[in-house]
C-alpha cells in the first residue's frame, strides 16, 4: 500500500488541465466558461504592518476554503482515478490481494491517497507510472517526505528495490490517519479518541463541524457509541456554549428538536422564527442569533443576491472588520472613513452618517419615494420598519437595502485594497440596475414605475 500526501494540493491544480477535464468530462461550454472566469480571478493581498500590500495574481490553483474548490478538486483526482482504471487491463498490474475481488487500485480522500498492489516491483511500477502521468498533468505532486509504502509480508530484498524506484520513506503499521491508527486489529474505544477530540476542537469552528463530521461518518465505521459521543458535544456546545459534556447536553433532547424546528422556521418558512423565546440555557452564540431576530424582517424572500444578503446580515450584527474594529483587536490601521475621508470609520458612519453613503441613500430615497433617517439609531428602526410585511414595497425594500449595503462595503475594501474609486452616483446606478434585473416578477412592474 502507497500512502501519498499530495503537496499543497489545492495551491497547485493547473487551470489548463482543469479545463480540459472540464472539456473532456463533457459539460456545457458555457458552464466551463464561467467556471474557469471564476476560478482565474483571484489575487492575493497579503498583509504588511497591518497595511494590505500591493494585489498580485495567482496563475494556478484553486481558493482554499472556497466552496466550489473541493468538487474542482474531485474533478481533477477524477483524471487519477480514470487512469488507474486502466490498470485492470495492464498486463503487468496485479492487484492488491485484499483488493482483487473489488478491483481496488486506490482510495483517494481530501488531499490524502492511498493506492493498492500486489507486493512486486512490476504492479508497483504500472501504479506509479499512472500516479506520475498525473502528475505531469495536473501540476499536483507528491510530497516526498510524507508519502510512505506499506508492506505486507513481502520478502525484503523486494522491499528495497520498491523503495528505491519510488523514492518514498518505509512506514509502519498501524499509522495513524485523520489522527485514527489503520490497524489490521478491531480499533478500542480509547484509540477512537483522538477523532473525537479531532472532532471538538472543530465544533467551536462553527462552519467547518458539518462537513468534517459527515467526511469522517462516511470513512469510517464509527461505533454507535463513538458517534453518541460526539453528538452529545454537539448539543452541549449548541446548548451551553462550553466544549465538555454536561447533564444537560445528554438530556437535551427535546429542546434540540426545537433547535432543529428553529433551524426549519427561519431557513424554512422564514416567519414563526419572531415569535420563538429564547431559551434559558442557550449558549451566546444561539442567544445572539435569537436576539437578533428582528433583522430576520430583512432577509426572508430577498430578492437581492445572496452575498448581499449575507453581507447585510453581518451588518447588522455589526460583524464586519469596519476600522474602529480592527484597532481594537490591536491592529495597527488607518481608521479615516475611505469613503469621505474625513470621519473615524465605524458601522454608524460607514453605512448611515458618512455624506458619501447618505447621497446614496438620499438617491434611493429619491427613486423609490422613502421618507429619509439620519442617525444610524433611527436609520435601523427605519429599515427594519420599511421591511416589514408582505407587500411589494416591503420586498422591494428588503432587496434594495441589501444590495446598497453591500455596495458601500465593496466599494469601501475596492478603496482600501485595490485603491480602486467610484462615485456616488455610479454606485447608485449599479445597485438600481442590480435591482431591475433581480426583482421577482410580482415587484417588477411596480419597481419599474419608479423613475431613477
Ligand atoms: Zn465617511
Amino acid at each position: 500500500m502507497i500512502k501519498i500526501d499530495l503537496q499543497k494540493a489545492y495551491d497547485s491544480v493547473e487551470w489548463p488541465f482543469l479545463r480540459q477535464m472540464l472539456t473532456e468530462l463533457g459539460f456545457p461550454e458555457q458552464f466551463i466558461i464561467w467556471v474557469m472566469e471564476y476560478v482565474q480571478t483571484v489575487n492575493y493581498t497579503v498583509m504588511i504592518n497591518g497595511e494590505p500590500s500591493e494585489p498580485f495574481n495567482a496563475d494556478r490553483g484553486l481558493r482554499q476554503g472556497d466552496l466550489m474548490s473541493p468538487f474542482l478538486f474531485a474533478i481533477a483526482m477524477e483524471y487519477l482515478s480514470r487512469k488507474l482504471n486502466e490498470l485492470k487491463a495492464d498486463r503487468s498490474f496485479q492487484f492488491h490481494p485484499k483488493c482483487a475481488k473489488l478491483g481496488i487500485t486506490h482510495l483517494s480522500f481530501a488531499d490524502d491517497l492511498l493506492l493498492f498492489a500486489k507486493g512486486n516491483l512490476s504492479s508497483i511500477t504500472a501504479l506509479h507510472k499512472c500516479f506520475s502521468q498525473f502528475s505531469e498533468a495536473s501540476g499536483l505532486q507528491a510530497n516526498l517526505g510524507k508519502s510512505c509504502v506499506y508492506f505486507g509480508g513481502v520478502k525484503g530484498e523486494i522491499q528495497d528495490s520498491i523503495l528505491s524506484h519510488l523514492g518514498f520513506v518505509h512506514g509502519t503499521l498501524p499509522f495513524k490517519y485523520m489522527g485514527v491508527p489503520l490497524s489490521t486489529k478491531k480499533i478500542t474505544l480509547l484509540q477512537w479518541q483522538p477523532l473525537i477530540e479531532k472532532f471538538t476542537a472543530r465544533v467551536t469552528s462553527w462552519t467547518a463541524k458539518k462537513l468534517s463530521y459527515a467526511y469522517w461518518a462516511q470513512l469510517f465505521l464509527i461505533p454507535a457509541k463513538v458517534l453518541k459521543t460526539i453528538d452529545a458535544y454537539c448539543r452541549s456546545y449548541v446548548w451551553s456554549g462550553s466544549n465538555t459534556i454536561t447533564r444537560k447536553a445528554l438530556v437535551a433532547w427535546d429542546r434540540d428538536k426545537m433547535w432543529i424546528r428553529w433551524i426549519h422556521a427561519y431557513y424554512v418558512q422564514g416567519k414563526l422564527l419572531r415569535d420563538m423565546p429564547i431559551p434559558a440555557q442557550a449558549s451566546w452564540i444561539t442567544r445572539k442569533i435569537l436576539e437578533a431576530k428582528e433583522h430576520l424582517h430583512l432577509i426572508p424572500i430577498n430578492d437581492a443576491r445572496p452575498k448581499a444578503v449575507f453581507t447585510m446580515w453581518l451588518q447588522l450584527q455589526g460583524r464586519l472588520a469596519t476600522t474602529d474594529r480592527l484597532v481594537k483587536w490591536g491592529l495597527a490601521v488607518d481608521t479615516t472613513c475611505i469613503l469621505c475621508q474625513n470621519q473615524l470609520e465605524t458601522k454608524d458612519h460607514l453605512f448611515a452618517e458618512c455624506e458619501f453613503t447618505k447621497a446614496i441613500w438620499r438617491k434611493m430615497q429619491q427613486w423609490l419615494q422613502w421618507l429619509p433617517a439620519m442617525t444610524w439609531n433611527q436609520h435601523t428602526k427605519w429599515a427594519i420598519q420599511k421591511a416589514k410585511g408582505e407587500s411589494q414595497q416591503a420586498q422591494i425594500f428588503r432587496m434594495v437595502y441589501a444590495e446598497c449595503i453591500y455596495a458601500i462595503w465593496m466599494e469601501r475594501n475596492h478603496r482600501i485594497f485595490e485603491k480602486k474609486y467610484r462615485n456616488w452616483e455610479a454606485i447608485a446606478r449599479e445597485v438600481t440596475y442590480i435591482c431591475h434585473v433581480r426583482a421577482a416578477p410580482r415587484v417588477k412592474i411596480l419597481l419599474q414605475s419608479f423613475v431613477f
